[in-house]
């Protein structure tokens, strides 16, 4: 009666607030311009004007759900005539049961349990999807909000965004521009224990059901980090592929004009004109969202038809948001136009004779919707007295006056792209059985520096044949990674140096460091490094990992193949087995804080800065040790099987993007088992084991012995396995090799029968497992 007496109350007195304010499910029309809607967003605090009692209301959010026990529920907007959310303050619960084990040992990690069961007295949620709906079904009065409901919003709000006007992370703003009923969902939800947590379902993503703990800004880059996240239990469309975004827009194809222009003080400035083939795969838009660097400011933007583009970039954003003329239904193809710049110390940074282009920077606008992966026309004007190195096949080359135009072509999509110059001169080089190779090295940048050390009383070591070194390395990986994988797919290399400590690898064009052409050392490290970015022209350029949790197939591949041209081309067994004794006690270290492989980036945190190195470069190495040594004919001690099954995986990936489970089972075809065992012990878990091995040995029939093994396997789950090589001296230069499969707590294994008496043993051998070995007497 109450309820709705006070409605009658509200259609007198407030008429104007029914109609504007009313939960309704009626699209909200797209934005006109990109600021006009962002404020509307950030004052949502003000715009509170209804308020309804709850008395159970139960949200359901896939794998999340929020019970409103008990309490008030204030409307949030209206944002073009639509509530577009809600503060909930009362009695609620929520429950979040993650649907991956992986996803549930995070959680374990965060909360100390494996799923979610937690009081809340607040939630703030913002939403366009059937929540405005649901909450039709509530009465509501006009109220003015408490002053604490305003300041929450204002500050969850403000924790979302970056400092500069018109900055929002995109999955908040982006529907809220458009307008769609996308099915995003949002909560944060202030728990009676344990501190507040975002829950999410953010459409944008095919793991688009995501847990967030807050974490502080200033270690961590942004206020909220991800605790778990998964693909829903309903795929939606776009979601077949293997890669992090759903798959809405293709961008096949950029042409692009590049200018670099000497300043008065020898700097760079960078413009540029990119024209992107876009091509719809479901309706979206009109805001069209793509990625650009920070420092890089857009001009103007321009569609194929000659219309002027509506384009907003915030200062010192990442996120450049175009506006269509009208929504684009699936099918629709257009080209868009951008005019963009940077200053000058930008994009470009210099240092002596060296140039810095980030390797890592958005400097074309990329792909905000769905997958990268784009051929490239590239035409440059530069000073011609810079060389430069592109991707893509140099197709036309010209001088006019003091500037040099060049024209590359990529022949086949690829998800990078970049270019280098310098003061550089150029060192050609090739070998029978590899490519051609162009290394550019600016050997009077190594000169200006040692003279600055020398002015200083510093006399810095430096090689003399830096060049060469650098050529031999990469030409004799090159060769090597043929011979092992198959035909690369460029067929001619360029190696550019940077005056940073890095390495990068793009499709036929390879960024090192200056430190591994000037350096001296011997052990190895300079040699890994650099073979391992020409890994990537097979595992990262040639087979591109898919999403974020397979970034291990090339980081993990590339390290593993740097060290496989340690052993195999420079015939330095012990710098083999030396790199992998040392990630392992890296591995050993943070394991427990940095979560598995398979959950990527997400490895690295404000406490273990170096996670992702150590779980995905690592630790992802050792992987393909572990499996190399499991593939191992023990009779011939052969690793054709291994060797079979790269090849293969090449083969059958090349050009494509890949996952784990693909990766798992092309394994699987060249095993003959199922290998989901071996891949969720050591993908997608983080327990190392320690085996302690006591033995002896039993006379059999025939002068025959056995050996008879007690092994006691700790710091892992009891259902852990794995196939342990052993090898035996028998004396007089004979060796036996069995595998003994060891699982459980504790248990007895017999070898096989040897032909003769055992005088020595080594259990685990090869470092055939990532594992502690505790021999023990019998
Ligand atoms: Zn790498």
């Amino acid at each position: 009666m109450r309820a709705t007496l006070s409605t009658v109350v509200v259609v007198v007195l407030f008429p104007f607030l029914l109609a504007s304010q009313n939960p309704a499910s009626e699209p909200v029309v797209p934005a006109s311009t990109y600021l006009g809607r962002y404020h509307e967003v950030m004052k949502l605090g003000s715009a509170i004007g209804q308020v309804a009692d709850v008395d159970h209301l139960v949200l359901n959010r896939d794998a999340g759900q929020l019970s409103l026990e008990h309490g008030r529920l204030y409307l949030i907007g209206p944002i073009a005539g639509r509530s577009v959310g809600a503060v909930f303050q009362g009695q609620g619960r929520f429950t979040f049961t993650p649907a991956l084990a992986v996803e549930q040992a995070e959680l374990q990690r965060f909360a100390g349990s494996p799923a979610l069961n937690d009081v809340f007295s607040e939630a703030i949620l913002l939403f366009a999807d059937s929540t405005a709906a649901q909450l039709r079904a509530l009465t509501f009065r006009p109220a003015v909000a408490p002053g604490d409901v305003a300041d929450h919003i204002h500050d969850i709000l403000n924790s979302l965004e970056e400092d500069k006007e018109g900055s929002l992370r995109s999955d908040i703003i982006g529907p809220l521009l458009n307008g769609e009923d996308t099915g995003f969902f949002f909560a944060r939800l202030e728990r009676a224990s344990g501190g507040p947590v975002l829950f999410e379902i953010n459409p944008d993503d095919i793991e688009a059901v995501q847990l967030f703990r807050p974490v502080p800004h200033r270690q961590w880059g942004s206020n909220w980090a991800v605790v778990a996240q998964f693909p829903p239990q309903q795929p939606r469309p776009g979601t077949g592929g293997s890669h992090s975004l759903r798959h809405r827009l293709s961008v096949p194809s950029y042409r692009m004009n590049i200018r670099l222009t000497p300043t008065s003080g020898a700097d760079l400035d960078f413009a540029a004109t990119a024209t992107l083939a876009l091509k719809a795969e479901e309706p979206i838009g009109p805001w069209l969202l793509f990625a650009l660097h920070p420092k890089l400011e857009v001009d103007s933007a321009r569609w194929g038809t000659g219309e002027h583009a509506l384009v907003f970039k915030a200062k010192d954003g990442g996120d450049v948001w175009v506006r269509g003329v009208r929504r684009l239904q699936t099918g629709d193809s257009l080209t868009l136009t951008l005019f963009y710049h940077g200053d000058h110390g930008s994009l470009i940074d210099r240092y002596g004779d060296w140039f810095f282009i980030n390797p890592s920077a958005a400097w074309y606008p990329i792909n905000g919707q769905g997958r990268n992966f784009a051929t490239f026309d590239l035409t440059y004007a530069s000073p011609n007295w810079y060389p430069l190195a592109s991707v893509g096949e140099r197709t036309d080359s010209t001088v006019t006056g003091k500037v040099l135009a060049t024209r590359w072509v990529t022949q086949r999509p690829t998800p990078f792209a970049t270019f280098n110059l310098g003061l550089f001169e150029n060192y050609h080089t090739q070998l029978p059985g590899a490519p051609p190779l162009d290394v550019l090295i600016s050997e009077g940048a190594h000169r200006a520096l040692a003279r600055e050390f020398l002015s200083q009383g510093v006399m810095i070591p430096q090689q003399k044949n830096m060049k060469e070194n650098v050529a031999a390395d990469v030409a004799n990986s090159l060769k090597l990674f043929t011979h092992l994988f198959g035909e690369c797919f460029y067929p001619h290399f360029y190696v550019a140096e940077i005056p940073y400590t890095e390495g990068v690898s793009f499709p036929g064009m390879i960024d090192l460091s200056w430190v591994t052409f000037q350096t001296t050392t011997l052990d190895g490290f300079q040699e890994a490094f650099r073979a391992h970015e020409v890994a990537h022209q097979w595992w990262g350029n040639g087979v591109h990992p898919g999403s974020y949790r397979d970034a291990w197939l090339s980081e993990g591949l590339a390290e593993f193949s740097a060290l496989w041209y340690l052993q195999s081309a420079r015939k330095r067994n012990d710098e083999y087995f030396k790199f992998l004794d040392k990630y392992k006690a890296d591995i050993k270290i943070d394991k427990d804080e940095t979560g598995p492989i398979w959950i990527g980036q997400r490895t690295a945190s404000a406490k273990v800065p170096l996670g992702y190195q150590i779980m995905i470069y690592e630790k992802g190495a050792w992987v393909f040790q572990m499996l190399r040594i499991l593939m191992l004919d023990l009779r011939t001690m052969q690793e054709d099987r291994f060797i079979q099954t790269m090849r293969d995986y090449y083969e059958q990936y090349r050009g494509k993007p890949t996952s784990t489970e693909d990766f798992q089972r092309v394994v699987e075809e060249h095993v003959g088992i199922p290998m989901d065992w071996f891949f969720d012990e050591w993908v997608k878990g983080t327990a190392i084991p320690t085996y302690h091995v006591a033995w002896t040995s039993q006379a059999g029939d025939g002068g025959k012995y056995a050996v008879r093994f007690r092994v006691t396997q700790e710091h892992v789950p009891a259902d852990f396995r794995m196939p342990v090589l052993v090898s035996v001296d028998l004396g007089g230069n004979r060796i036996a090799h069995f595998r003994v499969d060891v699982r459980g707590d504790q248990k007895e294994y017999t070898s096989p029968l040897l032909p003769g008496e055992p005088k020595a043993l080594t259990f685990n051998d090869l470092n055939g497992v990532l594992a502690d070995v505790k021999m023990e007497r019998w």
